[in-house]
């Protein structure tokens, strides 16, 4: 595992049943759920079940396995959700200038709205 995982952080609880979290789907090596905190209509997580602190780690360690269910689960969320037309917004952030909070990889899927142009450099 990479030294730098936190083995408590948020995503790890939920990943072993601490804490709860609303699933909308997963695969052997993914989990995706609804964000606490929704963007958007539409605003699901998914990350591996695996530790990776970041998208780095992630390309860098996991196997192509994993590599393979994580992607694939966001088609078929793209599918379910019925947003394949409409179009979406995925977004990792990552580290400090990404100002990612939780340090387990995770990508946000957004829709189910227009999205707006981008992101918007703020305080
Ligand atoms: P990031 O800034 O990319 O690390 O995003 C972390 C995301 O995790 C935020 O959008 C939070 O709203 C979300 N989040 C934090 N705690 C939980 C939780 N217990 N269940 C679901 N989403 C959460």
């Amino acid at each position: 595992m990479n030294n730098d995982y936190d083995r408590n952080n948020i995503f790890a609880k939920i990943l072993k049943s601490e804490i709860s979290c609303t699933k909308i789907d997963e695969n052997d090596n993914t989990l995706a759920f609804l964000d606490i905190n929704p963007q958007s209509n539409i605003h699901i997580l998914i990350i591996p079940k695996k530790p990776y602190v970041n998208i780095y780690d992630f390309n860098k360690n996991a196997s192509v396995n994993e590599i393979l269910d994580f992607w694939k689960l966001v088609n078929n969320l793209i599918e379910k959700q019925d947003i394949k037309e409409k179009g979406f917004r995925i977004i990792t952030n990552s580290g400090k200038d990404g100002n990612q909070d939780v340090m387990h990889f995770h990508i946000h899927l957004l829709g189910g709205e227009n999205l707006g142009r981008m992101i918007t450099l703020n305080s």
